[in-house]
Parts: C-alpha cells; structure tokens; sequence
C-alpha cells in the first residue's frame, strides 16, 4: 500500500509516513486506497487478530508487513469489551476503549504506533541514533503517548507540560515514568508547551542532534488500530445479533470518527455512525449548513473534545468531497454541559454506570435520536475514558466514587519527577542535551 497526502498526489510508504507524521505539503497522509473485505471473510475473533487481518493491506508490500501479526499482538494486550446494556426494546451495548495502561482510549493508537516506530527504526538505512518523541500535552495524550513508549529501545520522548495546568493525577501520569521518558514543567501554558515543541523541531542543529518525531493524534499510526476496534466489535455484534449496529462515536479532533467511517468504507457492518460533540459546533453546522468554518476552540467538560478547527476533517473530505454524500454518510449532533451532567446523573441510576463527560456525550445523542431511529435498531456507543480520571466531576453528580482501575492506581504508585523549564528553546535544549548525556 502506498500513501499519499491529501493536498498532493505524490506518494509514499508505510514508514515514512508514520514517522514523518504529517505530509511536507502541511497535508495528513492517507491510503491510495480504501481496502474492501467481506465481513463473512474475517475469521479473528480477538482484537489483535481481527486487526491483524484488516490491516495486512495497509502494511502490504512494507518491510513491517512479517511484523504485523506481533504489532497488534503487542499494542492491542488490553480489554476492549463490548458490554450490552439493554436487550429489549431497544438493543443498546456500550464500547469499552478506556482498559489501557492510562485508561483512556488514546491508550490504543499511542500504543500501536509506539509498536510500530520501534520496528520501524533498525528498518531504516540511518546512524542508529535514538529518536525523540517530544509531546506537548495540556493532560491526556502525554500520559498515553509516555506509556506507550515507555521502554521500548532507540525511542525517547520528551513530554512538555503547563506548570500548574494538570490535575495531581494527570501530572502523576505525565511525570512517573523515568527511563526513557522525561518530564518537563513549562513556565507557561499549553500553547506556551506546543510553541516550543514547534520552535524545537524547527532548530536545525538541535533537531539533528535529537532526531525529533512527533506522535501527533493526526498520525495514520494513531489512526489505523482505532479503525481495527470499530470493525471488530461490529463483527461481534454481526455475528452475534445478525444485523449490523449503528455507532455513536464521542469524537472532537474526528480521529475516532473517521477511523468508523473508514472502518465501514472497509465493508464492515456498521448502520449509521453519528459523531457525539460538545459545544464546539464546528462540525454539526458544517453539515447542518455546508459552510466549513473552523474557529477557537471552547472549553467543555469533555475537554479531550474541545476542537474548533478538528484537523480529520481534511481526510473526511479527501474521502468525500461531495458536500451531499458526506451528508448523507455521517450525522454529527452537540452536547452542552448541562447535558453531560445530567447525562452522568441519569445513566448511574438507569444502567448503574458512570460515564466520563466524553462518553456522556455519547449518551445524551443516544437519548436523543427520534424514537423511529432507535426502535428495534441496535446501537453501540464508544465510551472513551475510566470514569476515575474525572472524578472531580463525576463525584459531585452522583453522590459517589468510583474505584480506581488497578492500572491507574498502580501508576499514581509510583514516584514521581519532572524537570521545570523556562517556555524558551534555549533552556529546553540545555535539559534535553543533560538528559543526553545521562545515557552516555
Ligand atoms: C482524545 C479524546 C477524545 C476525542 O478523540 P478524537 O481524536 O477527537 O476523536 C474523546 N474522549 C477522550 C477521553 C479523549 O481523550
């Protein structure tokens, strides 16, 4: 399979694209073409051999292609249940993304793409020097993204936080690691970080000398596993039911809501796929009135989702540039805060769960579709993260805890350092040479 970038034909492979991460061009990278399978064809039942399966045409001809089976094997080590919670009228199941290592589901793309990169590397024709993963993060991907590299051989990864901008818990997740992981507390705010995660990659001398990627959300790496779990559990329920679920799928940035849609372009059974957003109305007016109009993003309490200008878009539209057709493949309805929290409060007592703000999302669409969508249809929503990691919200809600998973809990076990750093490159290139030297 051959890749190309959404605003240029020129192509490329497999691994130039996962390391490169976005096009030269500014474009994202997608496949030359959508593979097609009969779902009758599938014979995995995990995740990892479902996913193995589905994505042999996106690794066909690279040199990662024999590592394939060992990557998903590898990355995809977790539960992803699909867990029905109601039978009868309505069948209703919900998604479990949120098993990993840090309890949310961007556990599965860093995840994989960490597996990948690592084979990736002794593949390339280079010095064999250690390659720097360097993440700006206002809390939640940092944390995935350091999991997911952590120890794995030749990679480092840099994570650049805002000082005093993290919950105690994100910033434990951000700053326990160790090895090849390291922690910086920037003297400023998450732009502050992500300007200087810019301003690093865009230093010649000192991006030579780290070899710097990056494991950005818009990386195929990221996305390619997130299609593998929206096909696999549409095989279960398929087989299990014999009729295909729609989807409602909690997305902002659109990476879990295009990976369904490619995940159902790939033939999957999938009905309809409805996008779940908060208040950031970018891309319900967008296909209420065909006028594309990025904007600031604003601050939600599903603030993984909070995107004003979500950068998948691009890719959905590479995909179908007829403004008629994209409507008609995908419905995308907002959720506001008062909903999610009312959401929250009446899934505990309706089903006995909590849901994180994302999921509640999720929900609330559910709840809200016209009764001649539901009756009789079977849906599955995605839940996107442990309810624990938002306790400070969920708790006030329902009136009580929820446990703490044991994989979460046994990080905020750990101890805990990190490094404070002035918001400018100069200081940060000092840290980044002493951590250097430390592996010398
Ligand atoms: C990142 C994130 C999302 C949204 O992901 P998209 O890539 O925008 O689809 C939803 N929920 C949680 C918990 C997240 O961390």
């Amino acid at each position: 399979m051959d890749y190309r970038s959404t605003r240029s034909r020129r192509e490329t492979d497999l691994i130039t694209a996962v390391m490169q991460g976005l096009a030269a061009d500014g474009g994202l990278f997608v496949p030359v073409e959508i593979p097609h399978f009969d779902p009758e064809s599938i014979r995995g039942d995990t995740l990892p051999e479902i996913a193995a399966e589905l994505l042999l045409p996106f690794f066909s001809g690279s040199p990662l292609e024999p590592e394939l089976r060992d990557i998903c094997d590898d990355a995809l080590d977790f539960a992803v249940p699909l867990t029905r919670l109601q039978a009868r009228p309505d069948p209703l199941a919900v998604l479990e993304l949120f098993h990993g290592p840090t309890a949310a589901f961007k556990d599965v793309g860093a995840r994989f793409l960490a597996a990948v990169m690592e084979r990736s590397l002794p593949l390339l024709d280079d010095d064999g020097r250690p390659v720097t993963i360097l993440v700006a993060t206002s809390g939640d991907t940092g944390g995935a993204v350091a999991a997911a590299f952590h120890g794995r051989s030749r990679l480092r990864v840099g994570v650049l936080f805002p000082k005093g901008q993290v919950s105690a818990r994100q910033q434990h997740q951000l700053t326990c690691w160790g090895g090849n992981v390291r922690s910086f507390e920037v003297e400023g705010s998450f732009d502050d970080c992500q300007a200087l995660a810019k301003a690093a990659f865009r230093d010649p001398v000192l991006s030579r000398r780290h070899r710097f990627s990056s494991a950005n959300s818009i990386n195929l790496g990221r996305l390619l596993p997130q299609v593998a779990y929206h096909a696999a559990s549409s095989l279960w329920h398929w087989r299990e039911a014999g009729m295909a679920a729609g989807y409602i799928v909690p997305t902002g940035n659109l990476g879990n809501g295009l990976a369904c849609v490619w995940a159902r372009a790939m033939g999957m059974p999938i009905r309809e796929i409805v996008f779940a957003i908060n208040s950031n109305l970018t891309i319900p007016e967008y296909l209420a009135t065909g006028k594309w109009r990025p904007r600031p993003s604003v601050r939600t309490l599903a603030s993984a989702m909070d995107v004003g200008d979500p950068s998948n878009m691009e890719r959905l539209f590479d995909m179908l540039p007829d403004f008629g057709e994209l409507r008609a493949t995908v419905q995308a309805y907002p959720v506001d805060d008062d909903a999610i929290r009312a959401q929250i409060r009446q899934d505990d007592e309706r089903f006995g769960r909590v849901w994180c703000p994302h999921t509640a999302t999720g929900f609330r669409v559910y709840d809200q579709l016209a009764q001649a969508q539901r009756a009789g249809r079977p849906w599955i929503v995605c839940a996107t993260a442990h309810p624990a990691k938002f306790e400070s919200i969920t708790e006030s809600l329902t009136g009580h805890a929820v446990p703490v998973p044991d994989s979460l809990q046994a990080l905020l076990a750990l101890s805990a350092e990190h490094v404070t750093v002035r918001a400018e490159v100069d200081a940060l290139a000092v840290e980044l040479d002493r951590w250097n030297a430390e592996f010398e």
